[in-house]
This record gives structure tokens, C-alpha cells and sequence, in this order.
């Protein structure tokens, strides 16, 4: 069987190809049809670079670790033919000490698709066709529709740095920058019962989050946000600087949750800050038992992710659309659909 398949092979170089599927699948994993992809912003790394916080690829791979697809053929697991199903891109190794305690994202020799922290590279999802383990797939309730639910694995990821900051309901939280993981933070906290305000240097981000719950929003630039009054901030800008605002922004004993990973460059940090005003800061990196806490969320049907979506491409398409993301014109994620 012949699929399309999309290739990084170089920095800003994507190159389609007519792909064949292997006749047999491995045991424990299952053959599917893609149904929506997204990019993310590791992705857009790897687009720029051919490589992502130092870690660099060694060969051209698929892009993408966020999508949900349909059963294509079962291959003795218990899921049916043509059924939706959600996919965690996680293959945790299930037997370390962190896969025992439940903390997949710790584990050493966990593999990821379309990253060149696995070796070797495992393609990702940015093609029609791919085979995935059985345990990384969750049925998901009748009627989600592909294009919300292939938000699972990146408002996983929000969710985590939300649980890990502890916000609960009532927090006032700032979330800076809106981009793909600052709206999805915005989504977490607003579902956990957040007040929440974000910045961004674009008004149309703004008006973004506030299609799904902040309240009010700061241009930087001709408006900041007042010091010393959140008792969270969330940083999803990615840059280096915005924690040093964050600093500023949070309130004394309150508490910063690291979502966007800052690329590996040394900053000034106004570190005292940290220690006058006993602020908090937890890390946060993929997610554990939120994968389950989003897909519940997209079930709902309580959040309009269309209003942070900019855009769909076939995977024949998969340059023109990381060049859309590239561009930073875009509000929202970018899709990838198989045709
Ligand atoms: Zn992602
Ligand atoms: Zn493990």
C-alpha cells in the first residue's frame, strides 16, 4: 500500500514522497489512517534548524506528535475498523522506576515521534498512513470532531504546567505570550476556574485568548500588566526576557510555571526577585495524567477551538504550512489533514 509522506530533509526543506507500508505491523501496535495533525512549535524548530534545543537530527524524518487518526486495521487489539481514536505520542518504556509512579515524561528511554531526542528517529505524523503502539491510543466519545481532538497531546502539555503551578479556581494568572501553548494554557486555567489575563506583542493573539476566556489581555509595548498581583504566571512566550517580567508581574509566595521551552541561551535573570518576593517556579515538560484530563475537556465540547485555528493543509502541503507558522502571521495552531 502507498501513502503520501511528508520529509524533513533539510532546514526549511519539505519533501513529498509516494511512501509504501511494511505488509506486517509490529505486535502490540496498530495501523492507522491519519485524520488531523497539528503543528507545534517543537516542529517549527526542527522546520528552522533540522534541530531542537541542541538536539539535532541525524537523518530526514516526518514531522508531527500531535494528531488522532482512525483505525485502519486493529492487528488483534480490541479497537474496531474506522474508529476515531486519540493518539499520546508518548512510548514510555513502562518499566523504570518513573513509568511505575506514573511520570512518563521523566522516563530516560521513553520514544517520541518526529524527534531527534529518540534515536533512531521514529517518523511523525505528518503522512496519511502509520503504524502506533495500542497503548497510546484512547477512544474518545462519539461525534469529536478530528480537528478539536488533535488539540489532545498539546493542551496535555498546558495542562500539566497548570496542574504543576497548582492554579485552582478562583487564581488570578497572567499567561504570557499567546501562541499555540499560551491559548491552550489559557484553556487549562479557565477550565480549573482561573481568572485569567494574558500578554502578547499581537492584539489579534489577544483577541485570540479571549475567544476562549481570558478576560482582558496587554500589548507589550503600549500596555503592561500590573507587578506584584497574579498568583500565578504562566510563561508561553518562550522568551528568555519574559521571565524577568514575570518576576515582576507575580505576587509575593506566588508562583511562575515554566510551559515554553526556552531554547538553551544564557540570560540575565533579576534572580533576587526570586528570593524577596519567595516566588515559586516549576518546570514543566509534556504531560502525565493530563493526556486523559484534555481528551475529557475536548469531549465537552465547551471550548471553540476553531477560533485558535489558522489554517489547514494537506500533507502534500506540509512546507506551505510550517512556512505559514515560520511567518508568525498566524493566530492559532496550524492543521494538517491527509488530503
Ligand atoms: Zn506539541
Ligand atoms: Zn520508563
Amino acid at each position: 500500500m502507498t501513502y503520501v509522506k511528508s520529509l524533513l530533509t533539510a532546514a526549511r526543506t519539505i519533501e513529498i514522497e509516494e511512501a509504501s507500508m511494511r505488509d506486517t505491523i509490529e505486535d502490540g501496535w496498530v495501523r492507522l489512517r491519519l485524520a488531523t495533525a497539528s503543528i507545534c512549535g517543537t516542529d517549527m524548530h526542527y522546520f528552522r534548524h533540522f534541530a531542537n534545543a541542541g538536539f539535532y537530527l541525524d537523518h530526514p524524518v516526518s514531522l508531527g506528535h500531535e494528531a488522532c487518526a482512525y483505525v485502519e486495521a486493529p492487528n488483534g487489539s480490541d479497537f474496531a475498523p474506522g474508529q476515531l481514536v486519540a493518539i499520546n505520542p508518548v512510548i514510555e518504556c513502562g518499566v523504570c522506576e518513573c513509568c511505575a509512579t506514573g511520570d512518563i515524561n521523566m522516563c530516560a528511554t521513553k520514544r517520541f515521534p518526529g524527534s531527534a531526542t529518540t534515536r533512531p528517529h521514529i517518523d511523525g505524523f505528518f503522512r496519511q498512513y502509520f503504524d502506533f503502539p495500542a497503548r497510546c491510543l484512547r477512544r474518545v466519545a462519539e461525534g469529536v470532531k478530528p480537528e478539536h481532538l488533535t488539540f489532545a497531546e498539546p493542551l496535555a502539555c498546558a495542562m500539566h504546567s497548570v496542574n504543576r503551578a497548582g492554579i485552582g479556581s478562583g487564581d488570578r494568572v497572567l499567561v504570557t505570550g499567546c501562541g499555540p501553548m499560551g491559548l491552550l494554557a489559557v484553556v487549562g486555567a479557565v477550565a480549573k476556574g482561573a481568572e485569567v489575563e494574558v500578554t502578547d506583542l499581537k492584539a489579534e493573539a489577544i483577541a485570540a485568548a479571549q475567544t476562549v476566556g481570558a478576560k482582558s489581555g496587554y500589548v507589550i509595548g503600549a500596555a503592561a500588566p500590573p507587578t506584584a498581583s497574579y498568583d500565578v504566571v504562566i510563561e508561553a512566550s518562550g522568551s528568555p526576557h519574559a521571565y524577568n517580567y514575570a518576576l515582576d508581574a507575580v505576587r509575593k509566595q506566588g508562583r511562575i510555571g515554566i510551559l515554553s521551552l526556552i531554547q538553551p541561551s544564557p540570560v540575565p535573570i533579576n534572580l533576587h526577585l526570586n528570593a524577596l518576593k519567595e516566588v515559586t517556579v516549576v518546570g514543566s515538560i509534556l504531560f502525565t495524567k493530563e493526556f486523559d484530563e484534555a481528551v475529557a475537556l475536548i469531549e465537552a465540547g465547551t471550548v471553540d477551538f476553531d477560533a485558535i485555528t489558522a489554517g489547514r493543509f494537506p500533507v502534500s502541503e506540509a512546507q506551505a504550512a510550517c512556512e505559514l507558522m515560520a511567518s508568525g502571521e498566524a493566530v492559532g495552531k496550524v492543521l494538517i489533514v491527509p488530503a
